[in-house]
């Protein structure tokens, strides 16, 4: 049991590893919430107990079983993000496997890395015993000030669901992180999401988490709209505060913070601003940092731990957002192969190998709009290799 604090409200409440649990899974789908992955981000652990608190005195007949669980304990505690590794940059194929063969090669003193353990632990426990489908959504905050919006995996199951819910959605964001925990889920075939709510310590973004929670039993069908206390309510917050609503943003550009760089944000950017090619956004030590394109600033870092300085995004079109779901459903990707410049990467055959040279037209994009993901680029090549569940669920 820890007691974590909210400077947004003033108040301490006392949780442990699970905030609540309600309903039952035989009945329809389990769905699991994650709140305070980040210490330094209380608002989605008020939310769920808020929730919990509403569920076990209203008694609703769930469809269903939904449970909610805190993240970083450890950092949650002491208010920081993490004490010594970000816990949602630790669930990377390689560390998860040191997870499942419990030989942790030394890390086990780290209080994050136990607190990773306690997690996976707690999720293989789920699959145990309770029975899907599951849905996992992440809850956090950003520094800057933001409208409420998803980031998740760019497969069609995934960006399906989360248009049931009125806010803006970015795409892509795996290519760019190393080890979120959603991606993580996401590859073992189940829906996953993160919902950003705003910014860290701000009484309204508890609001936009707990409307959040609500839009989601209601959406993976667990609860009936009428059985959501203020159901048109929690749909009109969130959809009231962002004309992006609806709208879909892919990822192009991040910038990465070293650990020991002197990284300054230029103040008084927000979430989705707008910004030109060339602007200057930042500053280190070598001087000031310019917009490489143009489009939306995305993350702007105004705090002190964190590796990811600011993204740059830009608005898809919906004509392509349909046009890629039919070339998905259709395997069109069967064809390129026979394009120039690409072959099956010879050590890996489910992978595609892209001669930079070779093939110059829009590869990234085209790849992007088939259900691929962008691996790692060298010099010579890109590698890409298709998001996994993409159309259908495991069996
Ligand atoms: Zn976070």
């Amino acid at each position: 049991m820890i007691t974590v604090h909210s400077k947004a409200l003033d108040k301490e409440i006392a949780i442990e590893r699970e905030i609540g649990r309600f309903g039952k899974s035989h009945r329809g789908p389990t769905v699991i919430f994650f709140g305070g992955i980040h210490g330094n981000e209380p608002s989605g652990v008020f939310a769920l107990h808020r929730v919990f608190k509403v569920l076990n005195r209203e008694k609703p007949d769930a469809r269903g079983l939904v449970i909610g669980l805190s993240g970083n304990m450890a950092a949650l505690a002491r208010s920081e993000r993490f004490i010594e590794r970000d816990l949602n940059r630790l669930w990377n194929r390689e560390q998860v496997s040191l997870l499942q063969n419990g030989g942790l090669n030394g890390q086990s003193q780290v209080p994050d890395v136990v607190e990773q353990m306690d997690i996976f632990h707690s999720i293989q426990r789920i699959f145990r015993e309770e029975s899907g489908p599951f849905f996992f959504i992440d809850l956090h905050t950003t520094s800057a000030p933001s409208p409420p919006f998803i980031t998740l995996n760019d497969n069609l199951r995934n960006r399906e669901f989360a248009t049931k819910i009125p806010v803006p959605i970015i795409l892509g964001i795996e290519e760019f992180l190393s080890g979120p925990l959603m991606s993580y889920i996401n590859e073992l075939g189940h829906i996953a999401l993160g919902f950003e709510a705003g910014s860290h310590d701000e009484a309204r973004s508890i609001e936009n988490h707990e409307s959040c929670i609500w839009l989601m039993l209601k959406a993976t069908g667990l609860l009936h709209k009428a059985e959501i206390p203020s159901f048109q309510a929690h749909y009109d917050n969130l959809a009231g505060q962002s004309n992006d609503g609806k709208h879909v943003f892919e990822i192009r550009f991040r910038y990465h913070r070293s650990a020991h760089e002197n990284f300054i944000m230029r103040p008084g950017f927000e979430n989705f601003q707008k910004i030109k090619k060339g602007d200057i956004l930042a500053e280190n030590d070598k001087g000031p940092i310019h917009a490489c394109e143009g489009g939306r600033i995305f993350l702007p870092l105004y705090q002190k731990q964190g590796e990811d300085g600011f993204f740059i995004i830009r608005e898809i079109n919906p004509f392509w957002l349909k046009v890629s779901a039919r070339l998905r459903r259709y395997n069109v990707d069967r064809l390129l192969k026979y394009l120039p410049g690409i072959t099956i990467d010879p050590e890996q055959p489910k992978r595609f190998r892209i001669n930079r040279k070779i093939a110059r037209w829009k590869v990234v994009d085209i790849f992007h709009l088939l259900g691929y993901r962008r691996e790692k680029t060298t010099e010579r090549y890109h590698y890409f290799s298709r998001r996994k569940f993409d159309t259908h669920a495991p069996d």
